[in-house]
């Protein structure tokens, strides 16, 4: 993807990690403690499948154990490899650091192409994973934390959670060993879409500040604004629904995998996704102009850029044809170190990855103190929610009668609204106290030194300043 005199992914999260490191007074020897990966845990195992044995490769990186568990998602790609963990690994620090979610940060990948395998060879490639993870305890309640990441979802963290169930039948903590479960296997309200909520409220929390949106030549607010999306899976498709939805935005261009739409008014985001599922690709979507080289779409004219697949997609080859004034991350490592530079020069405002996609850990935090505390989320402000759901709940069918009947609210519907909607306001409450939270730190320090002119240093001091005071204080 990236020119062949670009540097891998790793070494791109440590010249970045490097920049900041300049600028900070740290000792010599703790900032390599900081920027190297603990260790690197590769195996390899066979599953039978269609009467033979296939062999896979995975692997569990842990990048740093200042706080334990260390945490981060498990990824599912054909390519996946250890520079790649790695990279990922290290980010997760960084980004834990910077939420103060109190978490080391890892990373797992398997390679595998997951659309080639059935839902039940899919349990049994996972499960013996888990299985070679978990007796290493690289997957423990109290040691590492694995989550969903690209590939992955609630499926196969409910597998993983009763595989070490299974193997730690006697552990009351079993549920906390993964985060992303599903509702009905110990998981959170409000999980799966964090990612690209984060995204939202980020975005959101720039646009509060008239000297930020400045800075990129931006005003104005949110709605209204032109936003290009690449990469339409959990996270792109959350943050693009969401910002079209509730804020207004447009979103004039998404990119996919065999291509990508074009539409000035604004895409239905919902009718593209709907599309994706049902067609396998967006190909042949009616409403939008479709470009059969997506990447020509990243260089569009836009008010917004969010790439929001792999890493490396804005790099040498194309960094000086992006036009768009503003780029939030919100995938892992979308922008490659000479792509920062070139981009940083021509005066681009990036929300880096460790703050962009937060997000996601920070409802994984939630839901590991959930299942530690063994009561239901926002179980204090229950009555009082429970009787103000009760009342929006006799309101609906209180309309719906007046409608002559219509519709009716099923119990279903009413259940899980009057069980559910309190930790869901938890989450999303929670999460975006997070997310502005996390701004104003990486902000003051873009706003108050000189010496700091991009986001994503500023987020970078922020961290490692973080990570090295937990390193001081624990003697090391
Ligand atoms: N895979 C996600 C990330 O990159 C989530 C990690 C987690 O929840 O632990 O941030």
């Amino acid at each position: 993807m990236s020119s062949p005199q670009e540097p891998s992914f790793r070494e791109s999260v440590d010249l970045m990690f490097n920049r900041a490191v300049a600028l900070m007074d740290l000792p010599p020897g703790l900032e390599e403690k900081i920027r190297v990966c603990n260790a690197t845990y590769t195996v390899r195992f066979g599953v039978r499948l269609r009467g033979e044995m296939v062999t896979f490769t995975g692997y569990r990186s842990v990048h740093s154990e200042h706080m334990e568990p260390v945490k981060g998602g498990i990824r599912y790609a054909i390519n996946v490899h250890q520079d790649e963990v790695e990279a990922l690994a290290a980010l997760m620090t960084y980004k834990c650091a910077l939420v103060e979610a109190p978490f080391g940060g890892s990373k797992g990948g398997l390679c595998i192409d997951p659309r080639k395998y059935e839902e039940h060879e899919l349990e049994l490639i996972t499960r013996r994973f888990a299985y070679e993870l978990a007796k290493r305890d690289l997957i423990h309640p109290s040691q590492n934390v694995p989550a969903p990441d690209m590939g992955t979802g609630e499926r196969e963290m409910a597998w993983i959670a009763d595989q070490y169930a299974r193997m730690n039948t006697t552990d009351i903590n079993a549920r906390a060993c993964v985060t992303g479960k599903p509702l009905n296997a110990g998981g959170i309200a409000g999980r799966v879409e964090a990612t690209g909520r984060g995204v939202q409220y980020a975005l959101r929390e720039f646009f509060r500040h008239p000297e930020d949106m400045a800075k990129a030549g931006l005003d104005g607010k949110l709605k209204g604004k032109r936003v290009i999306v690449q990469g339409l899976g959990n996270v792109g498709y959350h943050a693009a629904k969401f910002l079209s939805q509730e804020d207004g935005a447009l979103i004039t261009g998404v990119i996919e995998r065999d291509g990508a739409l074009y539409r000035s008014e604004g895409l239905d985001v919902e009718a593209v996704h709907n599309w994706i599922v049902k067609h396998g690709g967006i190909s042949g979507y009616p409403d939008a102009t479709l470009l059969e080289n997506g990447a020509e779409l990243l260089e569009k004219e836009c008010d917004i850029l969010i790439p929001a697949a792999l890493e490396g997609v804005i790099n040498l080859s194309n960094a000086d044809r992006i036009k768009a004034p503003l780029i939030i991350e919100a995938a892992n490592g979308p922008v490659t170190a000479g792509a920062d530079e070139i981009l940083r020069n021509k005066g681009t405002v990036i929300i880096p990855d460790m703050y962009a996609n937060a997000g996601g850990v920070t409802v994984s935090y939630f839901e590991w103190v959930k299942n530690l505390s063994h009561i239901r989320f926002g179980r204090m402000q229950r009555r009082q929610e429970e009787a103000r759901h009760q009342l929006v709940v006799d309101e609906l069918e209180g309309l719906s009668d007046s409608m002559g009947k219509t519709w009716t609210l099923t119990e279903g519907f009413k259940e899980k609204y009057l069980r559910g909607a309190d930790e869901l306001e938890l989450v999303r409450s929670g999460l975006d106290d997070t997310m502005r939270i996390a701004y104003q730190s990486m902000r003051e320090v873009w706003h108050s030194r000189d010496d700091v002119t991009d986001l994503r240093t500023a987020a970078y001091l922020v961290s490692i300043g973080k990570v090295a005071a937990s390193y001081r204080a624990k003697g090391l």
